[in-house]
């Protein structure tokens, strides 16, 4: 993994964290780009990608200060980890808007699916979410790392390919209600509503809509309430969350309805995942334009 860009000899090697979130950054580029093929690259792609970000954060908390860094200011052994690199820069008010955060959020959605969870996920979706983080890991770098873009440190054989990402993000990314999605999402939210209950061996489970997840009740009492919108699918406050939101509540054990173990009846609501996954492949770009 040590690439010609590190200075590196034969028994050690030295990455700088910016070296090292660039060397992370081609790394993925390479596997997305097999990953059109073969979709078990996937898995690699985003994890390397989520890595790159992870350590242009952690950069740009060592810009503000060195000890930034660290998970402890006073005891600078364990550096953050990405959850509260993200907190702390939105604590020293470095310039993250709402879709900064979002595309953060849910790179650390996917790569805690793509760890912790059986790998069972839909191409289509992994693909729309890289292609949001990679677009937005490309303005971070414009944003804080002196207006280059981030092709620019992409090694010359996956520059094409980096390049094609990102008129494809652009082409598919579209402004939904001032949250940047891909462009299939708001049909696919809108579908979702249409599937009121699930059920397991024919007992039927009413959804859980936005805002009415069990957790709600204290929280309102500790003077939180749920925003307009689900900050995962942007499915509206009382409306049903769209195929796939982490945040949805399974009705029947009360865990995350999209990783639980429930095994569910065949319904609608999975077809539209599928359906939209097929037709989001179709339009996988080769393209130049
Ligand atoms: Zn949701
Ligand atoms: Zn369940």
């Amino acid at each position: 993994m040590a690439n010609e860009t590190a200075s590196s000899s034969s028994n050690r090697l030295h990455l700088s964290l910016l070296e090292n979130a660039y060397d992370s950054f081609n790394e993925s580029v390479s596997r997305a780009d097999l990953a059109d093929s073969d979709s078990r690259h996937w898995k690699h792609a985003v994890l390397h990608l989520v890595h790159s970000l992870e350590l242009f954060l952690k950069q740009r908390l060592v810009d503000e200060h060195r000890l930034f860094l660290f998970e402890n200011v006073d005891r600078p052994t364990k550096t953050v980890s990405l959850e509260l690199a993200l907190k702390r820069l939105v604590a020293l008010d470095v310039a993250l808007d709402a879709d900064a955060v979002r595309a953060i959020e849910s790179a650390i959605k996917w790569r805690n699916a793509i760890t912790h969870y059986e790998v069972d996920l839909h191409t289509a979706e992994v693909r729309a979410n890289y292609l949001l983080l990679f677009d937005f890991i490309d303005l971070f770098h414009q944003q804080h790392f002196g207006d280059e873009g981030i092709t620019e440190h992409v090694h010359l054989e996956n520059r094409e390919i980096a390049a094609r990402m990102l008129r494809s993000s652009k082409r598919e990314m579209l402004q939904f209600d001032g949250t940047t999605m891909h462009r299939s999402w708001p049909a696919k939210l809108l579908a979702a509503q249409k599937t009121e209950t699930v059920s397991v061996s024919g007992v039927e489970f009413n959804r859980i809509r936005w805002g009415q997840e069990s957790i709600w009740p204290s929280m309102r009492a500790d003077g939180y309430v749920p925003g307009e919108r689900c900050r995962d699918c942007a499915a509206q406050i009382g409306k049903l969350h769209g195929p796939g939101c982490c945040v949805e509540e399974c009705p029947r054990c009360g865990g995350q309805f999209t990783y639980c173990d429930c095994e569910f009846d065949d319904s609608v609501l999975w077809d539209l995942l599928n359906e939209n996954a097929q037709g989001l492949s179709d339009e996988t770009p080769s393209d130049g334009a």
